[in-house]
């Protein structure tokens, strides 16, 4: 994804939905790393949001089994041989899986092969929620600090594999302990290969192709929100809430962040706006679905991705288990109070 820092562009269709609920969040809640409650007691009310066990241990290796496959660039084998571990994955934790073929034209003129994945629980559920991460990596570090290794790909441990490390982990506690509610994990193809440009030019087309793809196609799916994570496992990540999501999904945004500090999260779920990014979640808007871009971004309007974003960096070792277990629990907790129709 690039950055449109200091600016929202605002698209054609302008979709800004409302999503009603209430902010009467309190109440006490439950992790594997904790199992007494918390209770918060300020507020009168209580309202207890009871999510599955979950293990950080889990979405890590995740993450890490994607990196094995090497890059996931499109048109490799390391990006085939990870889809078929995906659709296998997901499958065999209790999902309808549909794998969304699509080929389409890069920027400098070939065709990527690839598919979004989405993964379907509860299918006959009116009452959706749509979770989803970009499981593409990049073709080349063009940030990289050395020039020699520009232009190689990086394996992309953040920049794309913990975002589907975490959605492959709240699927694992579905099949667990499934939740009130539909829930469609979408895996996006074909993000990150896009073309920086100098903002003169409409080169914010060229990203995010998987997802372009799937909102013309959506048909008449409709979910009550969604979340998209993407760089969500770095340590000391920071998570302004981000300008896309602030403009079209404001409400549900103020939710996630509000859940966050209850759970003692603030140090990553930064209570300040961030600059607009191209991301997957844009294109979802643009179709009427509410989306929140979870996405390790410094504070503040021109604040910058991370230092290893698009650069050989973003390996295993950027990854930390306290910013996923933040992210995981954040989530979950969201989803599961919309479970119990707390929302
Ligand atoms: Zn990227």
């Amino acid at each position: 994804m690039r950055g449109n820092f200091g600016k929202i562009v605002v698209f054609g269709l302008i979709a800004a939905m409302s999503v009603p609920f209430l902010m009467r969040f309190s109440g006490c809640f439950k992790s594997q790393q904790n199992t007494t409650e918390r209770v918060e007691t300020t507020p009168a009310e209580s309202i207890k949001v009871d999510i599955p066990d979950f293990s950080v241990d889990s979405a890590y290796t995740y993450t890490a089994r994607q990196v094995a496959f090497g890059p996931r660039v499109p048109n490799t084998t390391a990006h085939k041989a990870c889809r078929a571990w995906l659709v296998k994955k997901l499958k065999s934790f209790g999902a309808e899986v549909e794998e969304q073929v699509l080929s389409e034209k890069h920027h400098s003129g070939k065709i990527l092969n690839g598919a979004n994945i989405i993964a379907r629980f509860n299918p006959g559920n009116p009452r959706r929620v749509m979770l989803a991460a970009h499981w593409d990596t990049r073709e080349a570090a063009d940030k990289d600090e050395n020039p020699a290794k520009r232009k190689t790909p990086a394996d992309g441990a953040d920049d794309g594999a913990s975002g589907v490390g975490i959605l492959l982990e709240i699927a694992r506690t579905f099949k667990q302990k499934p939740g009130n509610l539909g829930l469609d994990i979408v895996l996006f193809d074909l993000e990150d290969n896009g073309k920086d440009g100098d903002g003169s030019g409409d080169t914010e087309s060229t990203w995010c192709l998987g997802s372009q793809y799937w909102a013309k196609n959506k048909g008449n799916y409709q979910a009550r929100f969604g979340i998209l994570l993407d760089m969500v496992g770095a340590k000391n990540a920071t998570f302004p809430k981000e300008g896309y999501s602030m403009h079209y999904a404001p409400e549900i945004t103020g939710k996630i962040w509000s859940v966050a500090q209850r759970l003692g999260h603030s140090r990553f779920f930064v209570n300040e706006t961030g600059g607009a990014i191209t991301d997957d979640h844009a294109y979802v808007n643009q179709v009427g679905i509410p989306m929140v871009d979870i996405i390790n971004l410094g504070p503040g309007p021109a604040g910058t991705f991370g230092f290893y974003h698009h650069t050989h960096d973003d390996n295993m070792n950027v990854i930390d288990r306290e910013t996923m277990h933040a992210v995981l629990e954040t989530v979950l907790t969201v989803v599961f109070s919309e479970s119990a129709a707390i929302l």
